[in-house]
């Protein structure tokens, strides 16, 4: 067996979250391990966020267009899925190719381990026949997976995930997407922007089911009026596949499509990490971890892995804790503040050499004012607590509602303008708690509501701020003087 080699940190996956715990605290001139399976950058800037955005932007590009015949004229659209292929190979992923992350990393003064790092008991990671001992510890960053349902014949199939459905190159004439969340949608309304016939099937009984229902029936309305068909309440039951053709067989009703799309949701696989060797549970869906991040004696996690939100804003935002505990955790460890010389904390921030800070002094974990956003055309961003979950705590509710279309900026912005910001009060502590902002521009709007629930700014105030006019965000005026 290999002799194990020391070093200071060994960072397992290299996603959003584990690539910048790595890059960081080498940068700080720690030596720090980091070992990744497949593609450093992990799935957003690959599969996920980034490419999709990329396709997002050319199905509105296409979709804008169309609205000069009501606005501005005549446009003659021709869509060609060929320049987004392209974009999406040579300015995204460089095909699929990480080596600009790497250098990245290695040029931080990281070691970089192409492998799958597996825990081997406290501080000490296996990759195929090396072994590291951490001097401070190991951070998990090993994200998920999608998750793929035990529907009937499905196994057997070729089936889409979000993998494959980034990746295509010539798009197929029909596609069935199963699963209305987020993703699913996204791509739906990309595809069928672009001319294929698209089919969502989802089991709960309306799409985005996390979210307010009046986001859900805003979003299921716009990619109708795109071409989409969607079904809701349905469970698929079976699944064929006859070489060129899929069918989905549900609650007695047939659904087929060239290609199907599987998102679902996500899963992490701790059962891979050998967390037993550390006394941890590998049986549960996500790894807990408390306000810094901590799993356990030596041990940190970072992103999807720990199930406070599959987003890449809450990897780089729990990557900055990490970062933080772990470089105060060192030392501790050494016996003083900055006690090598080569790393400093300032307020959850880190800088190579020079100053010190009291060990934990930086903010912990607060996840009260996350925000999300769907993308598709309408945006649906949102925060904090929907009106439901507000309710289920026993909080003292006031809602307030606005409706974008009769807005000012609403009205003169006429085709496209379907939308609407909701807001959810605790009457008893006269601030929000949870906000959505759904529209051309949902998602940037969201930010002052971000703000607003992050900072609990009291509603007086927020009442009392000026709005400029004629923008989307002051419909947020209107929902405040709607409040009841
Ligand atoms: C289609 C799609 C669109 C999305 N759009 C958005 C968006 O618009 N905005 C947003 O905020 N989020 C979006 N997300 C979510 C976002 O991609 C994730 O939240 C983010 O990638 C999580 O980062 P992570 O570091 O936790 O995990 P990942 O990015 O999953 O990275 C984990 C890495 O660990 C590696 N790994 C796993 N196990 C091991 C092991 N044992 N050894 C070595 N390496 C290992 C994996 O290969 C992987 O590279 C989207 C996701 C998808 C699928």
């Amino acid at each position: 067996m290999a002799e194990p080699e020391l070093v200071d940190v060994v960072v397992v996956g290299l996603g959003v979250g584990g690539e910048e715990v790595a890059g960081r605290l080498a940068e700080a001139g720690l030596t720090v391990v980091g070992i990744e399976r497949d593609l450093v950058g992990g799935e957003c800037p690959y599969w996920g966020c980034v490419p999709s955005k990329m396709m997002i932007r050319a199905a509105n590009a296409l979709a804008e267009a169309h609205r000069v015949n009501e606005l501005a004229g005549s446009a003659q659209v021709q869509p060609d899925w060929a320049p987004v292929a392209k974009r999406i190979r040579a300015e995204a992923t460089d095909t699929w190719d990480d080596k600009v992350a790497v250098d990245r990393f290695t040029g931080k003064g990281g070691r970089f381990v192409r492998g799958s790092g597996r825990l081997d008991g406290p501080n000490r990671v296996r990759v195929g026949d090396q072994v590291f001992q951490a001097r401070y510890g190991v951070v998990l960053g090993t994200g998920t997976r999608p998750s793929v349902p035990p529907i009937d014949g499905l196994a057997d199939t070729p089936y889409w995930t979000n993998h494959q459905a980034i990746e295509v190159a010539e798009l197929p004439a029909s596609l069935l997407v199963l699963g209305g969340g987020a993703i699913g949608l996204e791509l739906a309304q990309v595809f069928a922007r672009f001319g294929v016939r698209v089919t969502v099937i989802e089991a709960a009984d309306r799409v985005l089911a996390v979210e307010e229902p009046e986001a859900s029936a805003l979003a299921a309305d716009a990619l109708r009026a795109d071409g989409v068909e969607i079904h809701t309440g349905v469970k698929a039951g079976r699944v064929g596949h006859d070489g060129d053709a899929f069918t989905v067989h549900a609650d007695g009703a047939e659904f087929t499509g060239e290609k199907l799309l599987v998102v679902t949701g996500r899963k992490a696989h701790l059962e891979e990490l050998g967390l037993d060797t550390v006394g941890v549970d590998a049986g549960q869906r996500y790894l807990p971890v408390n306000d810094r991040m901590h799993v356990t004696d030596g041990i940190w996690a970072v992103g999807d892995v720990t199930g406070e939100g599959a987003f890449t804003h809450i990897a780089m935002y729990q990557a900055g804790i990490v970062v933080a505990d772990v470089l105060d955790h060192m030392r501790r460890t050494k016996g003083g503040p900055d006690a090598s010389g080569t790393a400093s904390v300032v307020g959850g921030a880190m800088s190579a050499g020079g100053s010190t800070v009291a060990p934990g002094s930086f903010p912990v974990a607060d996840y009260r004012a996350l925000p999300r956003v769907t993308f598709t055309d309408p945006e649906v961003g949102a925060v904090g607590l929907t009106e439901h979950q507000a309710r289920e705590r026993g909080v003292n509710v006031q809602v307030g509602y606005a409706d974008l279309t009769s807005s000012a900026r609403g009205w003169i912005h006429k085709t496209g303008n379907a939308g609407f910001i909701k807001l959810i009060a605790d009457a008893d502590q006269g601030v929000l708690v949870g906000a959505t902002s759904a529209g051309p521009a949902g998602g940037e709007v969201l930010s002052a509501l971000v703000v607003a629930v992050h900072a609990a700014v009291p509603i007086s105030r927020l009442r009392h701020m000026i709005y400029a006019y004629p923008t989307f965000h002051r419909a947020i005026s209107d929902a405040l003087l709607a409040l009841k």
